[in-house]
């Protein structure tokens, strides 16, 4: 738990969220400003930098939240098609540095992304 992470604070349920999934290890919410039709955040429960900082005893939730995305995807409607990535470090556009996946879905996607 770090207590300057706002994350951190949402998988307490110390800050607000609309929470769409959650179990012993992942927490997923809607994102605040949503960049989709369908945009949903995926954390761990423990606090984690980005996946510059996993090590492979983090395996179990890494393993967790991708079925945890598959299950967002499906409660959502868009498991025919998502996207779902991970932002790490500044320069890639990360501004909140506890883990989290975004699941975004319900638009056509372009590639590449900016
Ligand atoms: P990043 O830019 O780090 O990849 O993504 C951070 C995401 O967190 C952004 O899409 C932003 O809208 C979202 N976000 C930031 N603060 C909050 C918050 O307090 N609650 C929720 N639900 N989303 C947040
Ligand atoms: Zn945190």
């Amino acid at each position: 738990m770090d207590n300057n992470c706002i994350f951190c604070k949402i998988a307490d349920g110390r800050i607000p969220s609309t929470i769409v999934y959650q179990d012993n290890e992942v927490v997923a919410f809607k994102d605040t400003n949503p960049q989709a039709p369908v945009h949903v955040l995926l954390i761990p429960r423990r606090h984690i930098a980005s996946i510059a900082e996993l090590t492979p005893e983090d395996e179990p939730v890494m393993s967790a939240i991708f079925a945890a995305a598959q299950n967002v995807a499906r409660q959502a409607g868009v498991e025919q098609g998502y996207r779902f990535l991970t932002n790490v470090g500044r320069q890639a556009g990360q501004s909140v540095f506890h883990l989290h996946f975004h699941l975004l879905g319900g638009r056509d996607m372009t590639w590449p992304p900016g």
